[in-house]
């Protein structure tokens, strides 16, 4: 019988199972295949990482990012999230698509995308290929095996069990860092209740490099492996809802949609492989979108432009918003009339343009 469980709630249990390592092979081969570029294996046992991220979320380093308060057990312990789990099956895709860095050769009059956000929403994408690797793992393992797929839709902390299982270490700047292929990795998980062989965890290869925390535009590497997600270009965004804290903005340059800098100049990602993926090259546009073209966007254009991409989580006010911080550090001032249609959208907007259109004119000496 072949069972996916995809729901919190199961209490059913599962047969505990000798490690094989034939069958790790089997299934790594298989992960391989089915287009991951790195896969690894941890036991769902408690996270080593609760102290560290207990104490983030008491700094309250998380901002208004909620969800990741509530059901913090289940995030320290996978056996929380599903009593049958034994093991996670890690993996990660490279989404580095061939294209400049960022702000390299930067026009004034465009915005900054993040990479991951350039092709097709990483949600699908990986979900897709999580789902074919748990169909192998119900094939490999025996009869009533069970699965649960994760991609930033559960509470697992996927970069604590990325590097449980040896795909990278947490680099400084708090992302996963692998040796051969850096730090633009989606990270995904099947949680099963297949006993597997676990990998050994990577050991930190930062070193003395302080490079990510030189390079943060707003101080959001508050030490070594701590991120203030308030300050950080990421969160404020996107998570945040609401209007973006007046010292931060200038600090955000062209950013529109999170930021990459602090991977851009990390040195494990400047000989690291560039993906071919058809779905993770730039769609028309996003890379450095137009200003203007952000500013003057209806809700409707905004809805068929970003349909399948990972933008929507900004939401349109929040992208425009964002826009209009972007325009307001361009000091462009061909922006004023888009800034001007811009405010109209709504309250938030409005400040956020008039703030900007302020900012343009000083710097013009207007
Ligand atoms: S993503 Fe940008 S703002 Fe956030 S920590 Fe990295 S460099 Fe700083
Ligand atoms: S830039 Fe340097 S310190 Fe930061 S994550 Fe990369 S190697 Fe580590």
């Amino acid at each position: 019988m072949v069972l996916h469980v995809n729901h919190e709630s199961s209490t059913m249990n599962a047969p505990l199972l000798t490690p094989s390592r034939h069958l790790a092979d089997t299934l790594r081969g298989r992960a391989l295949a089915i287009g991951f570029d790195l896969v690894g294996f941890a036991r769902a046992l408690p996270t080593p990482r609760s102290e560290s991220f207990s104490q983030w979320l008491a700094a309250g380093h998380a901002g208004t990012m909620d969800y990741l308060k509530r059901n913090v057990e289940k995030r320290l312990d996978p056996r929380r999230l599903e009593p049958w789990a034994r093991s996670l099956v890690s993996v990660a895709v490279n989404y580095d698509a061939p294209a400049p860095r960022s702000l390299e050769n930067h026009p004034s009059d465009c915005g900054w995308l993040s990479r991951y956000a350039w092709g097709d929403d990483y949600h699908e994408t990986v979900k897709k290929r999580l789902h074919q690797l748990a169909d192998a793992i119900h094939e490999l393992g025996p009869e009533g095996t069970l699965t649960r797929v994760c991609v930033d839709t559960a509470p697992v902390l996927d970069r604590v069990w990325a590097s449980q299982a040896g795909i990278g270490w947490f680099g400084k700047n708090t992302c996963i860092l692998n040796r051969s292929h850096g730090s633009f990795l989606f990270l995904g998980e099947v949680v099963t209740s297949l006993d597997l062989p676990p990998d050994t965890p990577e050991t930190d290869h930062c070193g003395t490099c302080t490079a990510c925390i030189d390079a943060c535009p707003t101080g959001a590497i508050v030490k070594p492996y701590v991120l203030d997600g308030r300050r950080c270009i990421s969160y404020l965004t996107i998570e945040l809802r609401g209007p973006v804290p007046e010292e931060l903005r200038p600090g955000m340059g062209q950013h529109v949609f999170g930021c990459d800098i602090c991977q851009d100049v990390c040195p494990w990602n400047r000989k690291s492989p560039r993906t071919e993926r058809p779905e993770y090259q730039p769609r028309p546009g996003n890379v450095s979108p137009s200003l203007s073209g952000l500013l003057e966007m209806s809700r409707e254009d905004y809805r068929a432009r970003f349909r399948h991409s990972a933008v929507k989580r900004a939401r349109y006010e929040g992208l425009l918003r964002n826009a209009a911080v972007a325009a307001g550090n361009s000091g462009n001032p061909s922006l004023l009339p888009a800034l001007e249609k811009a405010a109209a959208v709504d309250p938030l907007v409005a400040e956020h343009a008039e703030w900007a259109a302020r900012r343009i004119r000083a710097r013009a000496g207007q």
